[in-house]
């Protein structure tokens, strides 16, 4: 076993520990290499349960955060899900191993493509992934089993993507409040927009920030990757 494996299981020890008790979700995270996500300068903390920058001002999420999300989204392997937000495609990777097919939108073109090279290097062929809004979901594809959504809404979930969840679906997605910003799950349970809503804890997130970003804000690119 290399040194990558040993810290790659005491993370997986640790998020158990940290009360993550789905089994599946743990094998899913131990499978998905997040060292190839994470820059190179920051190799040594890539198990680390911390968020890392991958450049454009973003960041790859804190693990705990990641196995937390896709704990409530109780995943099966018939369910479609929509993920907005791609960013280095780690939490996507996680995703696919759980799920039928994921559908993922992310609004930096640069990071979108950098994730879908490594969809290609890791053989994951159950992912779409697509440079656009994610504030207006993916209208073609609805209705979605569940939605995860990677980056922090203002006040309240877009419309679009509640509207866009299948009767019985689940949503999870960080609200940002003016204090702070809290993890929240919603159960869609009828035809007219009714939801069971739960909140999970307190996060930091990036802002969900809507259209397309503009080569402007692309000029950040001071992070290069390890692979890829
Ligand atoms: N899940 C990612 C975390 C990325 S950080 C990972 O594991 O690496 C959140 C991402 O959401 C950023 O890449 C940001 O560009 C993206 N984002 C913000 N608003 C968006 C929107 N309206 N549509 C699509 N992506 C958006």
């Amino acid at each position: 076993m290399n040194a990558g494996d040993t810290r790659k299981i005491r993370l997986v020890m640790h998020l158990r520990a940290m009360g993550i008790s789905d089994t599946d979700v743990l094998a899913a995270m131990e499978r998905v290499p997040r060292d190839a996500f994470v820059p190179a300068q920051m190799q040594d903390q890539a198990f680390e349960d911390i968020a890392l920058p991958i450049g454009r001002g973003q960041t790859i999420s804190q693990p705990l955060i990641v196995a937390t999300m896709t704990q409530a989204l109780e995943l099966n392997d018939r369910d479609k899900v929509l993920e907005i937000g791609t960013g280095s495609g780690y939490q996507t990777c996680v995703l696919a191993h759980l799920c039928r097919r994921v559908y993922s939108i992310e609004r930096h073109k640069p990071l979108l493509l950098q994730a879908e090279r490594m969809f290609d290097q890791l053989r994951l062929r159950n992912i779409t992934a697509i440079a656009g809004d994610g504030m207006k979901g993916w209208p073609d594809q609805q209705p979605f089993d569940k939605i995860i959504c990677t980056a922090a809404a203002q006040g309240e979930p877009p419309h679009a993507l509640l509207e866009q969840l299948r009767i019985g679906g689940i949503m999870v997605i960080p609200v940002a409040t003016s204090e702070y910003q809290v993890l929240r799950r919603y159960k869609k349970e009828g035809e007219d927009n009714t939801f069971a809503v739960k909140d999970l804890m307190q996060v930091r997130f990036v802002p969900l920030l809507p259209n397309l970003a503009p080569a402007s804000e692309n000029e950040d690119d001071k992070y290069s990757y390890a692979t890829g």
